[in-house]
Parts: C-alpha cells; structure tokens; sequence
C-alpha cells in the first residue's frame, strides 16, 4: 500500500472497545490514487465515528467538501459542493464471506483497516447525476458566456438543417418511396 492510501487506515486492534474519533484530509494526491475515476481534485474532510465492539467495528461517515467537476453547460470545471453521510461495518470473523457495499469481513490477523476505497467510492455516489454552474449554491454567472452562445448557435444549425415540418428528411423520402409503389400497383 502506497503512502498516501496508508493515511486512511484504522488500525483498530490498539483501541479499546468503545467510541473513538478520527479526521481525514481528501486532497489531489488522493484523487491520483484511481485514476481511472473522472475526479482529479478535490478539498474534502471526512469525520469519522468509530465504535469498536469485540467482533464488529460500526464506522459512521460525514464526508463534506468541494470536488472539481466539468459544467454540463459550458464544459467548463468547477467546484462542486458534496457531502455524504453513510455507515460502514467491519465484522472480524473467520469466516468467508463476500464484502458488499456496507458490510466488509475481515479476518483476526488484520490489524488494521483501510478506508481509502469507502472514502473514495462515497464521494462518487455523492455526486449528482448533473452538474452546472448554479447546482448546489455556485455561481450561475460562472458559466461561461462565449462557449455558451458558441453551443446554442450549434444546436439552432441542428434544428434548422432538419426538415421544416419537424419530420425526419429521411422518414420523407420513404413516403415518397411507397407513394411510387402504389402508382404502379
Ligand atoms: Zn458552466
């Protein structure tokens, strides 16, 4: 495990059983730890409550931050407000068993538990499925105006090269295709 993902470990076999608390930083370098994922910047403090118990360790999440994403209007990047709350359980047994979403297994030889993937993947999901300059309290002006006008001059060419009486031109030659074949029936 890289340097930068081992910030994110709990190692829980040191605590006792009870309440515990932890702070994480999201930065840019965490970002480049999954390239393949479509953030690559972001500010984002994770808090973190922990319960231990004997044989399961109840993680609840607060994920807040900004996280820069690309305008789906201007295509222009910005910051994006995002905040996620979630629980994560951790049951050590000896057991095989399939992690799933929010119940991971982990065996008793683990000391420790790394929550770069959770982090990571919860701020993913906390991401709406559109994004703009106006969502979740920045700045509509931000927007910017000369790739917006360059956009909508490309959408009005669109709709003026279709057929005037909104049919498809295509859908128009068919019809005159089998108006030809019922003159010759
Ligand atoms: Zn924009």
């Amino acid at each position: 495990m890289n340097r930068t993902i081992d910030q994110y470990t709990v190692h829980y076999k040191g605590l006792k059983i009870g309440r515990h608390h932890f702070d994480f930083e999201v930065d840019d370098s965490f970002f480049e730890q999954f390239d393949e994922g479509e953030i690559k910047k972001g500010k984002i403090n994770v808090s973190v409550e922990l319960e231990r118990h004997n044989l399961m360790l109840e993680f609840r999440f607060n994920i807040k931050g900004l996280v820069e994403v690309e305008c789906d209007r201007c295509l222009d990047p910005f910051m994006l407000p995002i905040s996620f709350k979630g629980d994560l359980f951790v049951k050590i047994t000896e057991n095989e068993n399939v992690n799933d979403d929010e119940i991971w297994f982990i065996s008793n030889n683990e000391h420790q538990v790394n929550l770069a993937q959770y982090i990571y993947e919860s701020i993913n999901l906390s991401l709406p499925l559109k994004r703009y300059h106006g969502i979740s309290g920045t700045n509509e002006s931000d927007c910017d105006p000369i790739m917006l006008n360059r956009l909508k001059l490309t959408k009005n060419n669109t709709i003026n090269n279709s057929s005037s009486n909104g049919i498809d031109p295509r859908w128009e030659k068919l019809k005159d295709l089998q108006i030809d074949n019922n003159n010759t029936n």
